[in-house]
């Protein structure tokens, strides 16, 4: 059983991207930005925003933070998107979700400029992805598919099963390994909480994907030997143990399927860790694609 260390992967690609901005610097060319657009008080949100201009800084990409009142208007908001998607400096824009009530996220989203959409999240980048064009995919379900890539995982003809259909996650994945590429070019099962047996369909799945936000729902008995299994929850257990009082599990009861698994991604360190290290990329794309140099 191999673990899938998504903390040494995420580190090995930022690396990379941070040779790739040292080379830019080097012959005077600009490098690739990124803004982060923060409304309201949000304080998980706060921390997500703070981590990724952090991770932008470590490699030398230009970011800038905007924190808005989070009774801002959505008239002002998306002025503001506007001005960044007509701005040179930035190639990504990022507006932290969930937004204020009062505010109509699709609306949001769908001011992004497609060429700037770096979250993936815009129907025409979804859309992209469905039909196979090349586009920005959304930063988690990209970070899967890249683990596939690093581990050389097969997948062509593998049973993927998808647990959860979220915009963000269950839909992108299993649209990704549908596509007739490599490390993709699977056969696909979704399942969401219909599912009347989960196990029945788990235990057909050669490559299980467990994004549902149940904290260790999958257990031993429901997978078969020799599966792959990338677990996307990230769920807060109490645990006295921990100052915290918490501890953080998956989807998946690690420790009933990894002895029977071929692969796994353990939570935390999994997959969370590549979900930046994909903005990032998505920019570097973003960049290269906005000044015609791929
Ligand atoms: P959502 O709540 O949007 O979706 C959960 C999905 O799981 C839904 O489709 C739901 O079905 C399905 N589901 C829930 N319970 C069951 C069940 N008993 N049987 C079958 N299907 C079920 O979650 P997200 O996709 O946003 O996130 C999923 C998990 O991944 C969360 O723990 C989240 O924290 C984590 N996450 C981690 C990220 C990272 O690592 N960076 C990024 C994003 C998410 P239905 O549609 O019928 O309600």
């Amino acid at each position: 059983m191999t673990i899938i260390d998504g903390k040494a992967t995420a580190a090995a690609i930022r690396l990379e991207l941070k040779e790739k901005v040292d080379g830019l610097k080097a012959v005077g060319k600009d490098v690739p930005g990124l803004v982060t657009i923060l409304v309201g008080d949000n304080a998980a949100s706060e921390v997500y925003v703070k981590s990724k201009i952090k991770a932008c800084s470590e490699i030398g990409f230009n970011s800038k933070a905007e924190k808005l009142s989070g009774d801002i208007s959505e008239e002002k908001l998306l002025a503001l998107v506007k001005k960044y998607n007509d701005d040179k400096t930035f190639h990504g824009i990022l507006v932290q979700l969930p937004l204020p009530k009062h505010i109509d996220e699709d609306k949001v989203i769908e001011a992004i400029s497609p060429a700037k959409d770096v979250d993936g999240f815009h129907p025409i980048s979804i859309g992209n992805l469905v039909i196979g064009k090349d586009t920005f995919v959304s930063c988690t379900p990209a970070g899967i598919h890249e683990l596939f890539k690093r581990y050389n995982i097969e997948t062509k003809g593998k049973h993927v099963v998808v647990v959860g259909r979220s915009n963000i996650v269950g839909k992108p994945i299993a649209n990704i390994m549908l596509q007739k590429k490599d490390f993709a070019n699977s056969i696909v099962t979704i399942c969401h909480s219909a599912a009347k047996d989960l196990s029945y369909y788990t235990k057909q799945a050669d490559i299980l994907i467990a994004a549902m936000g149940r904290a260790e729902f999958i257990k031993g008995d429901m997978v078969k030997d020799g599966v792959v299994v990338i677990d996307v929850g990230i769920n807060r257990v109490e645990d006295s143990s921990k100052p915290r009082g918490y501890s953080l599990v998956g989807d998946v009861a690690y420790h009933e399927v990894a002895p029977k698994s071929s692969f796994i991604t353990p939570v935390p360190g999994g997959v969370g860790p590549m979900t930046i290290a994909m903005l990032l990329q998505n920019t570097y794309k973003a960049f290269l694609k906005i000044n015609e140099m791929n």
